[in-house]
């Protein structure tokens, strides 16, 4: 029986959705928002734990990891680590926080990636069984990019397991549905089959970058990964700064999708917007059954 005031009635829920932070980086804050002053601010990396009935714990995105390190450690590679210094514990990782919840890593099945960035991405080997459901297309161009070409794009290719291509559920081949009550979107592909993971696509910041729509029977959610950097950027409709258009993939399509989320958010106000670096959920634990 639905009890929220925000849940879509012709989708299914989930058990709990909770916002997990792995750890931050160093960045002038007008980057992320051109209201901001041109100061050094932490910008946290979030990435989201889901309780799916049937299918256990499923996370969208790992954020930093250990293994971030290793694969930044080479030229031109390193570049990406004097761009954005990083700030991570061993205990901040995904699969730390998921072993002190007494959650094995090895038992995780799916790891939705939002886009191949590496602090989406820098936790991937760490869930051994897991089958990536990720752009299939993006995947291809990064891999066949030269190396400083991969770096402008925030991609190392050391972040992915060897047997990635064998355990990659491509995005494009799942089921895609028309959507009622979330305008302005139109369509998503259903993740699961079971219409409980949306996956909505939201060009523009990176390649084959797609957010997530899901719901308990509280609260739903939309995960929109980095198609905004906060939630309050979405809210007064303040664009990422025009510097941060020499790394992104496609500026109008970045423009597009961001307006479309303010438009979402305009239209859905009780739907919780989540970005993958937004401050305000910071180290704040968002769950189903209460408010965050
Ligand atoms: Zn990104």
């Amino acid at each position: 029986m639905w009890n929220g005031i925000s849940h879509n009635p012709s989708l299914k829920a989930v058990d709990m959705v909770e916002v997990i932070t792995t750890g931050t980086c160093i960045q002038k804050e007008k980057l992320t928002c051109r209201t901001k002053r041109w100061r050094n601010v932490s910008i946290p990396a979030h990435c989201v734990i889901i309780h799916h009935p049937i299918h256990g714990i499923i996370l969208f995105d790992t954020g930093y990891a250990e293994h971030f390190y290793q694969a930044s450690q080479t030229f031109p590679y390193s570049l990406y680590r004097y761009a954005t210094p990083i700030q991570f514990q061993a205990q901040d990782s995904a699969s730390a926080q998921l072993l002190a919840r007494g959650v094995d890593p090895k038992a995780v099945r799916y790891v939705i990636l939002s886009h191949f960035h590496a602090d989406h991405i820098s936790g991937i080997r760490d869930f051994p069984n897991a089958k990536f459901i990720a752009c299939q297309f993006a995947y291809q161009e990064l891999i066949s990019l030269p190396a400083w070409r991969q770096v402008k794009a925030g991609f190392l290719p050391e972040l992915l397991p060897e047997d990635f291509t064998e355990r990659l559920l491509p995005i494009e081949s799942l089921p895609e549905i028309s959507l009622s009550g979330l305008d302005p979107f139109q369509t998503g592909y259903d993740l699961l089959g079971d219409q409980t993971l949306v996956a909505i696509n939201l060009p523009g910041h990176a390649i084959g970058q797609f957010g997530l729509w899901c719901q308990t029977l509280q609260q739903s959610y939309f995960l929109c990964a980095d198609a905004a950097w906060s939630k309050e950027a979405v809210e007064i409709q303040s664009l990422p700064h025009w510097l941060t258009y020499l790394i992104i993939d496609d500026r109008s399509a970045l423009v597009d999708s961001f307006q479309q989320l303010g438009e979402f958010q305009k239209q859905h106000p009780a739907c919780q917007l989540i970005a993958s670096h937004c401050p305000a959920v910071w180290k704040q634990k968002v769950r189903g059954d209460e408010d965050a």
